[in-house]
């Protein structure tokens, strides 16, 4: 597998208009157009594939999980370019860890029911006890719930 300093290098030069920056959860900003990177090629390229798709964070759950599918076909198209490697099991474990992450943070944090997100400002409602709460979507770094209103 291709070194982190060698791809990034090469990443810089093949995509000028993109900035790559060194941090601990790897993740794509389309206001900065910045590619936050972590230890991993593997995520680096998955990341370039949201970048490279032109993928937006404003969206509902519904959409995010077609979204990383999207992202992680277009990272196996381009790590053949840059030797790196994208298998099959590391994209569905990524894709099951995924899915558990929007399952909890779907979960009402007063009663546990599953909530219901607002296509409007995706935030979610409890439909059993009234709950609403926002999540955050620092995927990595746990799950933080805040209650808008009881
Ligand atoms: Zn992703
Ligand atoms: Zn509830």
């Amino acid at each position: 597998m291709i070194a982190l300093s060698t791809l990034i290098a090469e990443l810089e030069r093949d995509h000028p208009d993109i900035t790559f920056q060194s941090s601990d959860v790897a993740h794509w900003s389309p206001s900065e157009r910045t590619i936050y990177y972590d230890h991993s090629p593997t995520n680096t390229i998955h990341e370039l594939g949201h970048a490279l798709l032109g993928h937006n964070s404003f969206v509902q759950d519904a959409e995010l999980i077609r979204i990383e599918r999207d992202a992680w076909e277009k990272a196996r198209e381009i790590a053949k370019k840059y030797q790196v490697a994208v298998s099959d099991n590391s994209i569905e474990s990524a894709m099951d860890n995924y899915r558990e992450w929007l399952h909890r943070r779907s979960l009402c944090p007063t009663c546990s029911q599953v909530g219901i997100q607002s296509v409007k400002d995706l935030s979610y409602s409890c439909v059993n006890c009234g709950t609403k709460w926002q999540a955050n979507d620092a995927r990595s770094c746990g799950l933080k719930r805040s209650i808008i209103k009881h």
